[in-house]
């Protein structure tokens, strides 16, 4: 019997030790991550390689070379799944004009390759999850749109990736809804994912969480480093709402819509910061959520959670997800060699340099994919983050007592009552519940730890923690 069945029966308190076994490993997670192949993500790769270069303003005529020719084939092998998946996964272009601008020497048209996977529960379908990899590449020349540039680990990886996890989640059913994306543009400014991030804001689409996959190629550093069980997480929601907060006040003072919705996402942070949450904000709580289920369907993995929201003088794909206020985070190898990308194919002093499929450690990518699949597929069956979580701050008391708003039986199974050292990382201890709104954990002082409030599936599976605003007198 589940541990949070039993809290049910006893109405709705726990009385085992705070860290209770863990729920068993869902064997359709575990499927999915078995169906994942390094081979063909191997034989994506070298594909997208072949054409030569994948620059946003190169050829787009030719079968053989340039960026259309890509475009067109990745979108092919997506309808092959598509058909295969019964017509379950849903392949469309997001095409539109991106006019010249800072690398952008003249208008060009750019398309978004995009599958979708829809929820099968009618209230859950409406969120959304959304991965991406970039199709395009670049040489040493960010302009330089005709010559060579493979971009085996930049970007092909995240986008071999990405296919690989649309076609083995296309055969399973989730109640939430899956996007799968390979954008363009990213090199010339995060074009494509700029205009997706923008069109899901001015819809109002409700991205529950975000992940790019960028330069997941390999575990070898430029130094000799070498550790294929290991990946780095960039999850940080304080600094882009910082960056938010600024760019609101440098606004015109006739927003549009897109600003007014964008406001709004910022307000309801801001609450969070202001209330103490500055390390709990969704992207925060979605890089705890992506660590704990990948280390956890890929024992020996480690997934390094680095509260930043990128590299220094690096961005990627997720950041106008995460300027926009979704939660959004990057995946990249845990080392780099930075003689393996942005390069001109060339050798000096017996140096080679050049993002190359040799440098691509196939097997390695795989494993990213399944970290992806783990965090993506528990997070598709699990409900949506318990609504109007609180924390009961109107007399002083060494018990905290927590309350939220006691979501459908048919969504929700049971609540987790998580927490940790304001000194950790991750979540440390957790109480799991049944179907009640509020609990007292007794002689746990609320000043000395950090909550969250996460919602059970009745398979057992863990939503995004909700950070708890304080309920004052
Ligand atoms: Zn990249």
């Amino acid at each position: 019997m589940r541990a949070w069945i039993l809290g049910a029966a006893l109405g709705g308190v726990m009385t085992m030790a705070a860290v209770a076994q863990p729920a068993p490993l869902d064997p359709r997670v575990q499927q999915i991550l078995a169906e994942i192949s390094a081979p063909r993500i191997e034989q994506r790769i070298r594909r997208l390689v072949d054409f030569g270069t994948r620059h946003t303003l190169s050829e787009t005529e030719s079968e053989q070379r340039g960026i259309g020719a890509a475009r067109r084939w990745i979108q092919a092998e997506l309808e092959q799944c598509a058909r295969r998946s019964g017509g379950r996964l849903q392949v469309s272009l997001d095409s539109f004009v991106e006019p010249a601008g800072n690398r952008m020497p003249r208008a060009a048209t750019l398309v978004n390759v995009v599958a979708t996977l829809p929820g099968t529960a009618p209230a859950a379908a409406q969120r959304l999850l959304v991965v991406s990899g970039h199709y395009d590449s670049r040489n040493g020349d960010v302009m330089d749109a005709e010559g060579a540039s493979p971009g085996a680990n930049d970007d092909a990886s995240g986008v071999a990736a990405v296919m690989e996890l649309a076609c083995a989640m296309a055969g399973h059913r989730f109640p939430a809804t899956l996007v799968f994306m390979a954008v363009p543009g990213e090199e010339q400014g995060l074009l494509g994912a700029t205009h997706w991030a923008r069109e899901a804001r001015r819809q109002g689409l409700p991205i529950e969480a975000m992940i790019t996959n960028d330069i997941i190629g390999s575990p070898r550093g430029d130094a000799g480093q070498v550790d294929e069980r290991q990946l780095r997480l960039f999850a940080d929601g304080l600094d882009p709402l910082l960056r938010m907060l600024v760019a609101a006040r440098a606004n015109t003072p006739t927003p549009d819509a897109e600003a007014r919705a964008n406001e709004a996402a910022r307000e309801s942070l801001q609450q969070l910061v202001l209330a103490g949450g500055s390390e709990d904000l969704p992207t925060h709580q979605l890089g705890r959520h992506l660590k704990a289920a990948g280390e956890r369907y890929l024992p020996g993995f480690t997934v390094n959670l680095i509260q930043r929201r990128d590299r220094y003088l690096r961005g990627g794909d997720h950041l106008p997800f995460l300027e926009r206020g979704y939660a959004a985070v990057r995946f990249s190898e845990p080392f780099e060699n930075f003689a393996h990308q942005h390069q001109n194919l060339r050798e000096e002093n017996g140096v080679r340099y050049g993002d190359l499929p040799e440098f691509v450690d196939f097997a390695y990518v795989a494993n990213v994919a399944r970290i992806n699949a783990a965090g993506l597929a528990t997070l598709a069956l699990a409900p949506t983050a318990p609504q109007n979580v609180r924390l009961d701050a109107t007399e002083l008391s060494n018990d905290s007592t927590l309350s939220w708003t006691l979501a459908p039986e048919s969504e929700v199974a049971g609540y987790r009552i998580v927490w940790r050292h304001t000194d950790s990382a991750v979540w440390q201890h957790h109480q799991d519940l049944g179907r009640v709104a509020r609990h007292t954990l007794k002689n746990l002082s609320k000043d000395n730890v950090v909550f969250g409030v996460q919602a059970l599936s009745k398979d057992g599976h863990a939503s995004l923690a909700a950070f708890p605003l304080p309920l004052r007198r």
